[in-house]
């Protein structure tokens, strides 16, 4: 893509963003502490959207930068896109929260705020114009899917997402880093499947942006369980 035209686009996005920055529909508008409009390449072929900024996003006002961040970067890097390839944001730009022992705790956007929220990502996809969108975890599915998706059971199937776009939901990370015991390595593999689903999508005519080697056996289950350590 040319250089012009990628910067256009960022050019779109950061008018955009200014605008989420003032928008306060919905109450946690004026609990945040930054609006998390979203970040990466405008021009990217992935675009992945999760459900909404929690306390270090709000806090720096980048989506996924904490712990779930990390592991998201690892997951990327494990199909050959870099995080800086990538455009990511939330289904919400504003932290949801609710009341906690000590302070307010993360919680997921509730429906109402997804609806509020959804001309800034609508408009996101619009500019971007991504090949494939990822949907990380439950509420980012049913902003996309309606309310009846249920992801254990219908998680790594292509739909179609906005703009004809094809749509792959997995796992959060923050889902994966709360699994224990021997629900984890169940989750770990479902969790790679439907990263390998996206990169073999991205592999499709236009040729990928960084090759992902395509050995098997010994090697890839290495590179499976190095994503999540
Ligand atoms: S969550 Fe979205 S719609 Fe609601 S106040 Fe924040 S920017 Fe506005």
């Amino acid at each position: 893509m040319e250089e012009s035209e990628r910067e256009r686009r960022r050019e779109l996005l950061s008018r955009a963003a200014i605008a989420a920055d003032e928008c306060r529909k919905c109450a946690i508008g004026y609990e945040r502490r930054n609006n998390v409009y979203g970040e990466g390449d405008p021009s990217s072929r992935l675009m992945v959207v999760g459900e909404g900024p929690g306390e270090t996003e709000d806090e720096l006002g980048r989506p996924f930068v904490g712990r779930a961040g990390q592991l998201l970067d690892r997951m990327l890097g494990a199909i050959g896109l870099p995080r800086v390839y990538v455009y990511i944001c939330n289904t919400v730009k504003c932290r949801p929260t609710a009341p906690g022992l000590n302070g307010p705790r993360n919680r997921a956007p509730e429906p109402q705020e997804m609806e509020n929220c959804r001309s800034f990502l609508d408009e996101q996809i619009e500019i971007v114009a991504p090949e494939v969108i990822l949907a990380l975890g439950a509420p980012a599915a049913k902003s996309f899917l309606g309310r009846d998706f249920q992801i254990t059971k219908m998680r790594g199937r292509w739909y179609i997402g906005p703009r004809e776009t094809p749509l792959m939901v997995t796992f959060h990370p923050a889902y994966i880093l709360r699994q224990t015991g021997g629900e984890i390595e169940a989750v770990k593999r479902m969790v790679w499947d439907d990263l390998k689903a996206v990169r073999t999508k991205l592999d499709e005519p236009p040729p990928p942006l960084v090759t992902l080697s395509t050995s098997k056996g010994d090697e890839e289950e290495a590179l499976q369980s190095s994503l999540f350590e």
